[in-house]
């Protein structure tokens, strides 16, 4: 049984018919918090991103930036399937795949770039992945960059993501780098 609520919307009266009255209501409104921000700019509800950030939840379903996870031996987990760059709605992921000279793991990425300007943070790489070779807890917000190209995360990036480690721009994941280095394949 869908039970139905009548709303009787109440007729305007004389002084609300005279729009005029209601916009000088509102101005003063807006007046009032413009006074009120000015005296007192901590006040103001709004962050200032990227400069302020507010503290993460903690959530364990939260999505922050990506980042690659490697195996014991510092090697790549993923194994260039391609299933996170199809899943991805915003064509956002651009991966190489190249294989090992021993055959001991079928692929690896040579390149696997993620571009964070065009991303959404959907998670459906993370999801897609059949090898849990991709995860987004690295507790960072994407953002506040002043170029696409800051916004660029490479292979070596996403790789030395670990959680909760800063992530200098440029460094080289070092345990992936040497097994690749060892392998002759960087
Ligand atoms: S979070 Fe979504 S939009 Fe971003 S890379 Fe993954 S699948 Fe693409
Ligand atoms: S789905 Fe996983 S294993 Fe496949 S390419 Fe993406 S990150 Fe690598």
């Amino acid at each position: 049984m869908i039970s139905v609520k009548k709303v009787n919307n109440r007729p305007l009266n004389l002084l609300e018919r005279i729009y005029l009255w209601e916009i000088g209501r509102g101005i003063l409104v807006t007046m009032r918090h413009f006074f009120k921000n000015l005296v007192n700019p901590r006040g103001l509800v709004t962050v200032r991103y990227p400069e302020e950030t507010l503290p993460l939840t903690g959530n364990a379903s939260q999505r922050t930036r990506h980042r690659l996870k490697v195996r014991a031996d510092g090697s790549p987990k993923c194994v260039a399937c391609f299933m996170c760059q199809t899943a991805c709605p915003a064509t956002c992921i651009r991966i190489e795949a190249a294989e090992y000279p021993d055959n001991s793991v079928e692929k690896y990425p040579a390149v696997f770039d993620i571009d964070l300007s065009r991303c959404v943070m959907c998670g459906m790489c993370v999801e897609a992945c059949p090898e849990d070779a991709i995860a987004m807890d690295t507790e960072e917000i994407p953002g506040g960059a002043s170029s696409r190209a800051e916004l660029m995360m490479t292979k070596e990036a996403l790789l030395r993501n670990l959680p909760g480690e800063p992530s200098p721009k440029g460094a080289a994941n070092r345990l992936a780098n040497e097994y690749l280095r060892a392998r002759g394949e960087e």
